[in-house]
Parts: structure tokens; C-alpha cells; sequence
């Protein structure tokens, strides 16, 4: 038997090589999501400093170095290697196999016994369970290819938008541009679906933003949300917007008020939209049919 027709043959099989490669690849993401925003503080720091220098010849003195809140050049994803951000002490391969190195540590660093925080831990766990449930729903072939490219984009951005409000152009636009690519062929959905569904789902939240921003001056959301949504609308149609949109509202004003009731988080403070979003759209993936058939019998 080949490997492929053993994959089919074996579903469960399929599920356990998804779900120890999702523990893997969570690993990663934990580095993405705590580097690749810094990257991006780093790069806007370098454009400002260019530009003063353009503009006026010379730079202020603020600007001169880089913000002590990040990290020093060259930062990159491969580049440190990981440390403990408390002690400096390098991490070895075997103190950093998913899961198993925290627990093996109990939570601490192994040098200066600091605590590791348990999102860790916790977002390889999520990655492979998430990636495990993909591959049972789906089965092998190509469409459980790029569903879990979607998922593993969607954990990432959900992430780094609740840490910093802040959805990079560097997941957001390539997972646009590859939704629209994979239903050429009608992977997912039609592909005049898809193309509606990008511009409609950019379009719309952007026309919510400026009616917004004319009416109260108030800025709502940010482009990284137009964006996100016109990639799902290019991965699922037009026809699924609404949902996400619904959804999304629904799951934030419960995340929403339950974390100023419980957590006491202050009702000023705004909540990043791209989360709720994220989540909505991952659910509407695999549900958004049924929830679109309980919606219009309302
Ligand atoms: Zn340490």
C-alpha cells in the first residue's frame, strides 16, 4: 500500500501525523506571534528614522536608537536563537518539545527557575487539536491542505491581534490572495463567489469604518479587519459574510462583557475586533452552511 492510500485507509492515522505535527508547528507559531509584531515595531521605527533624515537631513535624538521596549538587530524569525527573557539562558532542542518541555520543567526556566507562561503550552496544544479536528473532518487530500494553512493563519492573527491590536499585512493579504487562487478551481466555493466575497467583505467593514469615523470622528476598527474579512470572503463566498459578521458580534459582546464582569477589564479599553472575527470565520468554515439555513428560518 502506498503511503496516500494508507492515509485513506486509515483515518485515524491521519489524525495522530496531523495532530503531533500541529504540537510542532504550534512551537513555531508561539515564536511568529511573539516575534513577528516586534519585527514590524522595528521596521516602522527604521521608516521614521528614514524619513526625518529624507525630510530634514538629520535624525532626532529619540530616534537615533531603537525603543528599548524591543529587541536589538538583526530579529527575525530565525534569528536569536530563543532565550529566557528573564535570564538570557539559551534553550536547548529537548526544552522545547511541545508540551512535554513545560510540563517536564513545571512551567519554569531551567537555569533561574523563573515561571513560563502557560499560553505556551497552551496555544501548541490548541494548534494540534485544532489541526487534528481539520484532518478528521476533512480527510486527506488537498482541501485538507489549505484548510489547515487557513486554521494555522487564523490562530496567529487571533493571537497577535489580541496582544497588540495589530493584524500584519504578512498573513492577512497572502491568505487573500491564496482564498482566491484555490477556488479557481472551485476548491471551497465558486470563484466568482470568492471574488465577490473578497471585495465585499474588504468593502463592507470599510464603509462601516468611514460612516463611523464621519459621524462620531471616532476610528472603530482598523484595515487589518477589512483585510481579514475580505480574506475569508475570498476562502468561503459572499454568501457567508453575514454570518461571520453576526457571529463575530455575538462571540465578541460575550467574550466582551464577560471579561468586564468577570476580569473587571475596563470598559474604555477597546477590545481587538480581529479575534472575534478569526473565530467567526474559522467556524463559519466548516458550519457556515447550517448556520446560513438556521439564520434565514429565523
Ligand atoms: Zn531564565
Amino acid at each position: 500500500m502506498s503511503m496516500i492510500q494508507t492515509l485513506n485507509a486509515y483515518p485515524a492515522l491521519l489524525v495522530g501525523i496531523v495532530f503531533v505535527f500541529g504540537l510542532l508547528l504550534g512551537s513555531f507559531f508561539n515564536v511568529v506571534i511573539y516575534r513577528l509584531p516586534l519585527m514590524l515595531h522595528l521596521e516602522w521605527w527604521q521608516s521614521a528614522r528614514d524619513f526625518c533624515e529624507e525630510a530634514w537631513g538629520k535624525v532626532p535624538a529619540p530616534l537615533d536608537q531603537p525603543p528599548e521596549s524591543l529587541p536589538a538587530p538583526p530579529f527575525n524569525l530565525a534569528k536569536p536563537n530563543s532565550r529566557c527573557p528573564h535570564c538570557g539562558h539559551a534553550i536547548q532542542w529537548y526544552e522545547n518539545i511541545p508540551i512535554a518541555s513545560w510540563l517536564w520543567l513545571r512551567g519554569k526556566c531551567r537555569a533561574c527557575r523563573v515561571p513560563i507562561s502557560a499560553r505556551y503550552p497552551l496555544i501548541e496544544l490548541a494548534t494540534g487539536l485544532l489541526s487534528a479536528f481539520v484532518a478528521w473532518k476533512m480527510g486527506f487530500g488537498w482541501p485538507l491542505a489549505f484548510a489547515l494553512i487557513l486554521t494555522w493563519s487564523l490562530i496567529c492573527l487571533t493571537m497577535i491581534d489580541f496582544d497588540y491590536k495589530l493584524l500584519p499585512d504578512q498573513i492577512t493579504l497572502p491568505l487573500l490572495w491564496l482564498g482566491l487562487l484555490i477556488n479557481v478551481q472551485g476548491m471551497f466555493v465558486p470563484l466568482d463567489e470568492a471574488v465577490i466575497g473578497a471585495a465585499a467583505g474588504y468593502l463592507s467593514l470599510w464603509s462601516i469604518y468611514w460612516l463611523f469615523k464621519l459621524a462620531t470622528g471616532k476610528e472603530g476598527m482598523g484595515y487589518g479587519d477589512f483585510k481579514l474579512l475580505g480574506a475569508l470572503g475570498a476562502w468561503m463566498g459572499w454568501k457567508v459574510l453575514v454570518v461571520i459578521i453576526l457571529l463575530s458580534s455575538l462571540v465578541g459582546s460575550i467574550i466582551g462583557v464577560s471579561m468586564i464582569l468577570i476580569l473587571g477589564r475596563d470598559k474604555q479599553i477597546p477590545i481587538a475586533f480581529g479575534p472575534y472575527l478569526a473565530i467567526a470565520g474559522w467556524i463559519a468554515f466548516f458550519w457556515g452552511e447550517a448556520l446560513m439555513g438556521m439564520l434565514f428560518r429565523f
